[in-house]
């Protein structure tokens, strides 16, 4: 765990400090003697984790937030300020305009209204109740849209319905249109990068469809949408992620793939006067400023302005540019999951969809579905062992079954071994991956197991 650049936070927390010099100095020193303790306790209690920081971590969506963003968090912790009103953080709520304006710059969008979120699921159900104050009607997703989308429009008491996919895990713009054709629909929900396979919806398409018949269009980018960074996505990926500046919002997570630490989601819509649906009047909130403030464009009162500046000072060192130190890393990430597709491959592990992202799906050679599951829980178990920490996720038979015409299915899904290449490290750690990855199975292969 690096820890240089602790030298240079406290030449910043006295940077900071010297801003507030005018004031009489009051003591909120803590006894040292009483901490120490409390605080060995907490970095023991912490060992029980997996290792999400390190490059043998390749399971779930899981990525340690970048240093810069870290001692930014921190200092900003020595003020607090609260970005629900610009009296509760100036510096910090313009911070945020100025990051997420970059973001919107990021997707193409010419204008927007955003704001940050604690998360994609806060910043989605922002997205879904501007929808249905837009227009009336059935919410659709994907069968592999995240589950948030059906439990948020629960929420809100909104009609919800899925549209199945193809043989990519995508939306299937059949059943979508067949759908729109009964009208009465109020958004369209597209995935880019969803969170089981790393999909993307054919958001190209799904656009003129939906225009056809109404409808808007919400994009959920939580996982996947800093991707239209990158130089190497496919073709079905790069027409999606093009489409994004024609979609009504759009959901993107900076604690996901952006380095943050957790509480930092991301909501932008197209058309900033939706912003009137927010319209408030509060007694509580100090209205010391004509500008409208963060808290008049979101539902959430408080919320860390700390994260605004974490974000914002990530953004300042990485920019988030088509061939910029970031957009690399998350295409390292995506070429580690095409090789590693192509030697699981070779190797005869049965191996689905080509990833679209930095998410790739595979299983053991067996013959019959049940096997395949017992297989990846015990791989997933023993690769643990050996301190490699992949994820399981359950797929229905109708998605894999054409990739794997030759197994015999007694179920109606299958747990296959799910693995996502997040940080840049993953490429040249590949071997190391792969080698645990044989190791297991050949554990497991014993006769006598
Ligand atoms: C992670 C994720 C969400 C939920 O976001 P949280 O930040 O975990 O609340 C929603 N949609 C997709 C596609 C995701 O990957």
């Amino acid at each position: 765990m690096e820890r240089n650049n602790l030298k240079v936070f406290e030449e910043a927390l006295t940077r900071l400090e010297a801003g507030f010099d005018n004031l009489p100095a009051f003591d909120d020193s803590v006894d040292l003697d009483a901490l120490r303790p409390v605080l060995m306790q907490v970095a023991e209690r912490l060992h029980d984790n997996f290792p999400y920081h390190h490059p043998l971590y390749a399971g779930q969506m899981l990525k340690p937030p970048h240093p810069v963003a870290r001692l930014a968090y921190w200092l900003a912790m020595f003020i607090n300020p609260n970005n629900h009103a610009l009296d509760g953080g100036r510096a910090s709520s313009a911070m945020e305009k100025e990051a997420v304006a970059e973001i919107a710059a990021m997707f193409g969008y010419p204008q927007h209204l955003g704001h940050l979120a604690s998360s994609g699921t806060i910043a989605n159900l922002e997205a879904l109740w501007i929808a249905s104050q837009e227009r009336d009607g059935v919410i659709l997703a994907s069968e592999q849209a995240h589950y948030t989308h059906s439990r948020i429009s629960a929420v809100l008491r909104l009609p919800f319905e899925s549209i199945s996919v193809d043989k990519h895990a995508r939306m299937d713009m059949d059943a979508l249109e067949t759908r729109l054709r009964t009208g009465d629909v109020s958004c369209v929900v597209a995935t880019l990068g969803t969170t089981a396979a790393g999909a993307v919806d054919p958001l190209h398409e799904i656009i003129p469809l939906a225009r056809k018949y109404g409808a808007r269009v919400h994009v959920d980018s939580a996982y996947g949408g800093y991707f239209t960074l990158t130089s190497n996505l496919g073709e079905n990926a790069r027409q999606a992620f093009d489409a994004v500046p024609h979609a009504d919002s759009i959901v993107v997570d900076p604690h996901k793939h952006g380095l943050q630490p957790y509480g930092c989601g991301c909501v932008l819509f197209a058309d900033p006067a939706v912003g009137r649906h927010y319209k408030h009047d509060s007694p509580y909130t100090y209205f010391s400023s004509d500008e409208l403030h963060l808290g008049e464009i979101s539902l959430e009162c408080s919320r860390a302005g700390a994260a605004a500046v974490a974000l914002w000072a990530t953004q300042k060192l990485l920019p988030l540019e088509k061939n910029g130190e970031f957009a690399r890393g998350l295409e390292a990430g995506r070429s580690a999951a095409l090789e590693w597709r192509e030697r699981l491959d070779a190797e005869g592990w049965r191996v689905a969809m080509p990833p679209e992202l930095d998410i790739l799906l595979f299983a053991d050679s067996k013959f019959d579905s049940g096997s395949i599951t017992r297989s990846s829980n015990a791989i997933f178990k023993r690769a643990a062992e050996l301190d490699l920490h992949l994820a399981v996720a359950r797929f229905p038979k109708a998605l894999l079954a054409s990739w794997w015409p030759d197994l015999a299915w007694r179920d109606a899904e299958v747990a296959v071994l799910r693995s996502c290449l997040m940080k840049p490290h993953h490429a040249e750690w590949l071997p190391a991956i792969h080698e645990r990855l044989q190791k297991a199975r050949d554990y497991l292969d014993r006769p006598d197991k």
